[in-house]
């Protein structure tokens, strides 16, 4: 039986690509989910989806950058499944831009969703993990915390944030199970809101080689069904045919 079976699994950015595809295949495989994000109504249907399969499914508006309401997010969790087993950082934003733009508006976003999103998440569950002493933290970050590219500076700050606080957390804490999941190019909504003309048509060029979000739903579901005593610290995963 897969050790996904009955795991209470919140998990933030549901509402469109990795943290849909996650949550649909968590919730096949057994885990009861709780979906955040701001878009209520895509939750909404997320939700009723995974529970016309015989699923369990719950959701929640979350803004991850507020740190109040990620904790009101995770308390909801154990009040409708009792605990929380499992929490998926992935909520992100990448408004990618040259830095001589000046685009300080869209750093400060990155910073707030990126880096003090997975903080909120990390700071929302750890008591309750720590005082079990067992429990899972994977925290998406991105290819862009290993290799940095030009319109990416602030993005792959973000990210190469996530991961040095997944690694402090890891060291730390020998009782939890930190997992860093990096991927490569994801055809999904990201990038979407990128306001600088060449950053865009940049990131065209990259999604010519790109695979679909259900291939990291994979990778974050191979991290989970490991037993107790393994903990999958990263995983980085590319389309087989990208350069970055
Ligand atoms: P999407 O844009 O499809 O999903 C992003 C999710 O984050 C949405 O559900 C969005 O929901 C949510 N989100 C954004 N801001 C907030 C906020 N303030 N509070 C709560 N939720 C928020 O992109 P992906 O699925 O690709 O991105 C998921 C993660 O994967 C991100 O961390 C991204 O950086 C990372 N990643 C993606 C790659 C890719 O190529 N696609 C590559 C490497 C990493 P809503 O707007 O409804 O709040």
């Amino acid at each position: 039986m897969s050790s996904i079976e009955g795991k209470v699994i919140a998990i933030t950015g549901a509402s469109s690509g990795i943290g849909e595809a996650t949550a649909k295949l968590l919730a096949a495989r057994g885990a009861k989910v709780v979906v955040g994000a701001r878009r209520t109504d895509r939750l909404k249907s997320l939700v009723d989806g995974i529970v016309a399969e015989g699923g369990a499914a719950k959701a929640r508006a979350v803004d991850v950058a507020n740190r109040q309401d990620v904790r009101s997010f995770i308390d909801f969790a154990r009040a409708e499944f009792g605990r929380v087993d499992v929490i998926v950082n992935n909520a992100g934003v990448m408004p990618l831009s040259p830095m001589a733009e000046l685009k300080v508006d869209e750093w400060d976003r990155m910073i707030d969703v990126n880096i003090r999103g997975v903080l909120n998440g990390v700071a929302a569950v750890l008591p309750e993990m720590k005082a079990r002493g067992s429990g899972q933290i994977v925290n998406v970050a991105s290819i862009g915390a290993h290799v940095v590219v030009p319109t990416g500076a602030v993005y792959c700050a973000t990210k190469y944030a996530v991961w040095a606080i997944s690694e402090g957390l890891r060291q730390e804490n020998p009782d939890l199970r930190v997992t860093i999941i990096s991927p490569g190019v994801v055809a999904t909504e990201l990038g979407d809101d990128i306001s600088d003309a060449n950053a865009k048509e940049f990131l065209t060029g990259l999604r010519k080689a790109a695979f679909t979000p259900d291939a990291i739903a994979r990778a974050i579901a191979y991290a989970v069904e490991q037993p107790d005593d393994v903990d999958v610290n990263e995983i980085i995963v590319r389309p087989t045919t990208s350069q970055f």
